[in-house]
């Protein structure tokens, strides 16, 4: 059984109309148990939880300073290929864009991780497109010694693996895998993904288990809010995420909330979010999880990240670039979307000292456990 299977058994229509029609009384109830409890999060991401969104936030301030004390992480994305086999509408990557595609040589990649390493970053996030046979495992099995030699913690965003590969990969140091379902509404799914790999849905809704299953120590979910309804999609998210704390309860476990943002030839957002519904969600989700780490990226402006950090966030990026080789040479043409917070690391690290948090660069060494 995975996951799939629990979908499968899920009725999303009578979800949505549940979701729809909580209560404030429901509300209330919710508030008093909500660890753990899938109803309750059902409730908490309604549109009847907006009123409370004060004492909800209040809630979460409190739990996550108790779980992560006054600390933010802050970890860099490399870029290290926009090649990409799959059409996306709302990417810049997408196989029809006609944009200058990379792939990072060994080389190139020892200049971003000295920009990188400069700039005190230890937490690294290798990103690609997603593209098998020119950007596959031998390419991952080759770069990722490269720059776990000189990071502490390196997490990978790229196409599906198998389980093998996973294992592989966890061999030669790979800490975290992120995996984006994007939307868990399958027709509006196959809107948004028109052809390639990552048009089958349940391959990919599948994958997680597949991670979990490769011994990976850190697992990353995340949907792209705006594709469809995001109370529907971050609750679904939350099935997801209580079925893998359930069976794979060795792993860690994060989400990152992307709201849509403006990339070449991308998509408007059809149902976008709202600060106030970014907020209630993560509100949501660290009621929900005491441990979960959630994730805010530079897609946010510097004052939502700045107000939105005591309430559940635990890590940021921070001085990024989407483009591959993009630290070293900056190239618009070669983004995956705009950024909008782009402020320089130590500008981001001063703001989070002057809210009173800690801005951490490292916090896990292998050898401290080999020693
Ligand atoms: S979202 Fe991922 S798979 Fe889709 S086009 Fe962009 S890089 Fe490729």
């Amino acid at each position: 059984m995975s996951f799939v299977d629990i979908y499968k058994q899920l009725d999303l229509t009578a979800l949505q109309l549940a979701l729809h029609s909580a209560t404030t009384r429901d509300v209330e109830r919710a508030l008093q148990h909500p660890r753990g409890n899938l109803h309750a999060l059902m409730v908490l991401l309604s549109p009847a939880a907006t009123p409370y969104l004060e004492q909800m936030a209040q809630q979460a301030k409190a739990i996550t300073l108790q779980r992560f004390g006054h600390n933010i992480q802050l970890f860099a994305p490399m870029y290290l290929s926009n090649l990409c086999a799959n059409e996306c509408d709302y990417c810049g990557f997408t196989l029809s864009n006609k944009i200058k595609r990379k792939v990072l040589s060994t080389q190139e990649i020892a200049q971003e991780i000295n920009i990188l390493k400069d700039r005190g970053f230890d937490s690294l996030l290798l990103v690609t497109g997603e593209h098998e046979s020119k950007v596959g495992i031998d390419y991952f099995a080759q770069v990722l010694p490269q720059c776990k030699s000189q990071f502490s913690h390196v997490s990978i965003e790229v196409q599906p693996l198998q389980t093998e590969q996973y294992k592989q990969l966890v061999g030669l140091g790979l800490d975290g895998v992120l995996l984006y379902q994007e939307t868990y509404h399958p027709v509006t799914y196959a809107k948004h993904h028109t052809r390639g790999k990552k048009s089958d849905f349940l391959y990919r809704l599948d994958s997680p288990d597949r991670v979990a299953q490769g011994n990976v120590d850190k697992i990353g979910l995340g949907v792209l809010l705006g594709l469809d309804d995001w109370r529907v999609d971050a609750l679904l998210m939350g099935h997801h995420l209580a079925y893998l704390e359930n069976r794979y309860w060795r792993s860690k476990y994060s989400i990152s909330l992307p709201r849509l943002r403006p990339c070449t030839g991308g998509i408007e957002a059809k149902m976008p979010i709202s600060d106030t519904g970014l907020v209630q969600l993560v509100c949501a989700f660290r009621l929900f999880s005491e441990t979960l780490e959630i994730s805010l990226s530079t897609r946010e402006t510097k004052q939502f990240r700045n107000n939105l950090m005591p309430l559940g966030i635990t890590h940021m990026s921070a001085g990024s670039s989407t483009a591959p080789g993009g630290y070293g040479k900056p190239a618009d043409q070669l983004e995956q979307f705009d950024i909008s917070d782009e402020r320089s690391v130590r500008e981001v690290a001063e703001t989070i000292k002057n809210n009173g948090y800690t801005p951490v660069y490292k916090d896990w060494q292998g050898d401290w456990i080999a020693t």
